[in-house]
């Protein structure tokens, strides 16, 4: 999918470019409002993450404008934190969705592909990620393993989700930091193996078979055998 990014916040903007790349999207910047605004307008763009403060013209003018103007691509609109008032204006100027900053890349996914497949409603959009008898389905947010459900946290899930889009990838501690946990957070170095832990226990513990696996030297990786 070719995604814009509205935002002037250069490390961040080039965070969030990395990690849709790496989920295979093609992504455009724009690092004011003014071009932000000429690029969303063009209207060949299957979604648009737009910050609300930009120089030259904010997030909220560029939303109004696009719809005004009769562009319908998707607008995730970016937040400040507990601004509840840019979220009510966000979704008054036409924004579908809102994410408050700051947020961990893995919620910004998905996001970005709940936005796509409402988009795409209608079509057999497979929401489901499997890896041997291990399913995790994001519509409804629910993980089962040989047909039993297993209740993971918020943090779990995002970590489990992470791993099961790239399997069979040896992913660094580093990547998954980056992706599950929040940009501006210095997480523990441990943080990582702490949570994996819990997710072993859930999900490998009494199977014959382990999923998760450790990768000396790099990290973890998730994989059917
Ligand atoms: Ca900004």
């Amino acid at each position: 999918m070719h995604i814009l990014i509205v935002e002037d916040e250069q490390h961040l903007a080039y965070l969030v470019r990395r990690v849709l790349v790496e989920e295979r999207h093609s992504v455009d910047l724009a690092h004011d409002g003014a071009m932000g605004y000429e690029l969303a307008a063009s209207g060949t763009y299957d979604i648009v993450i737009l910050d609300v403060m930009l120089p030259k013209m904010d997030g909220m003018t560029i939303c109004r404008q696009m719809r005004a103007d009769g562009v319908l691509t998707p607008v995730l609109m970016l937040t400040a934190r507990g601004s509840v008032e840019d979220r009510v204006t966000g979704l008054n100027v036409g924004a579908d969705d809102y994410l408050t900053k700051p947020f961990a890349m893995a919620e910004l996914v998905a996001r970005v592909n709940a936005l796509l497949r409402r988009r795409e409603r209608g079509f057999d959009t497979n929401s489901q990620l499997q890896i041997a008898d291990l399913v995790l389905d994001m519509t409804r947010h629910e993980v089962r393993r040989a047909g039993k459900i297993i209740d993971l946290t918020a943090k779990e899930f995002a970590l489990l989700e992470f791993m099961m889009r790239h399997p069979g990838q040896a992913l660094t501690r580093t990547q998954i930091i980056d992706a599950v946990w929040r940009y501006d957070m210095e997480a523990l170095s441990n943080v990582v193996d702490i949570y994996i832990h819990y997710l072993r226990d859930k999900i490998d513990h009494g199977f014959p078979h382990a999923l998760i696996k450790t990768v000396r030297g790099i990290g973890y990786k998730i994989e059917a055998s």
